[in-house]
């Protein structure tokens, strides 16, 4: 079997998206990986910040970039690649993503041939061996395997409809970094993840399928809490205002009522504009308005 540079594996368990790239380099034996959010990778391409031209070169020619962040650790591109494949392709997703542009599976077919993509993938899903309990601790046997989707012969829709609740994943095999972006553009089209809009809280591009979704599944920029993903780190960070402002309100009601009025305007003032935005920006000005040092210095005070 020929050797693939990259191969891309997106998986769905337990409703948990998860994306792996292994690229293989000349001269190593195991491949480098990298794991990345499905949804947020596209949106992450170092086109989408803004000094992504080289900066010594004022041809048109030289535009594009060498190196690809968004994979956590850089990847080099193939300088013709990038030229020809890479950097327009990666123009069109954020063009895509800035404007809302949704991409039809019919645009996704015309996109691959124009740049000259070799789409090459395969699907599994998850099923559970039939015969596992009964052979278990007989034999070595593995409880879960992975089973090749064929729909050569019938409608893809109807068989993702019936496997809704099953657990899957998808390999696709790529020669290019721009197979890899187009493989993961391809899993999301056809997966009806074809909308884009901003996280939120982290106010970061995210691509989403449910109309529902308010939160990426990145990890909060607020680094008490960066273990956390956006919709947690809101919840947990609201929680804890609440219930600092639950003693500080019965404290200025006993003790500085004077400064009672004041107190409940700004708390509802900073509260609010939270439950409107629940942006970095104002979950951190509503934590330092409850904080214990500013209630000290100025409510905690007497007349
Ligand atoms: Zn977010």
């Amino acid at each position: 079997m020929r050797d693939y540079k990259y191969i891309v594996e997106i998986s769905k368990e337990n409703k948990e998206l998860i994306g792996k790239l292994y690229n293989k380099k000349k001269g190593t034996s195991s491949p480098e990986t990298y794991t990345f959010c499905p949804t947020n990778l596209l949106c992450d391409l170092t086109i989408m910040s803004r000094n992504h031209y080289f900066k010594n070169d004022k041809n048109l020619q030289n535009m594009g970039y060498k190196t690809e962040y968004a994979f956590g650790k850089p990847i080099h591109i193939d300088k013709t690649e990038n030229f020809y494949y890479y950097y327009p392709l990666a123009e069109l997703i954020k063009d895509s993503i800035l404007n809302d542009k949704k991409i039809t599976i019919e645009e996704l077919e015309k996109i691959k041939l124009f740049f000259n993509i070799n789409l090459n993938y395969s699907i599994t899903l998850r099923e559970r061996n039939p015969f596992y309990d009964k052979l278990k601790g007989k034999k070595n046997i593995k409880e879960f395997t992975y089973i090749p989707l064929e729909y050569g012969h019938c409608n893809i829709d109807k068989i993702f409809e019936d496997n809704k609740t099953k657990s899957y994943k998808y390999l696709y095999k790529c020669d290019t970094l721009t197979e890899v972006i187009f493989a993961i553009l391809h899993y999301l089209i056809t997966n009806k993840y074809n909308r884009t809009r901003k996280c939120n809280h982290c106010e970061k591009f995210y691509f989403y399928k449910h109309s529902n979704s308010n939160y990426c599944n990145r990890k909060t920029p607020i680094k008490t809490y960066s273990h956390l993903n956006c919709e947690q780190a809101v919840k947990d960070i609201k929680q804890l205002c609440e219930r600092r402002n639950k003693i500080i309100d019965e404290k200025i009601d006993m003790e500085y009522y004077h400064n009672l009025k004041k107190y409940r305007t700004y708390w509802k003032k900073y509260r609010e504009k939270v439950e409107e935005n629940p942006t970095v920006e104002n979950l951190k000005i509503l934590a330092h308005f409850t904080s214990k040092k500013y209630i000290k210095e100025h409510y905690f005070i007497d007349e």
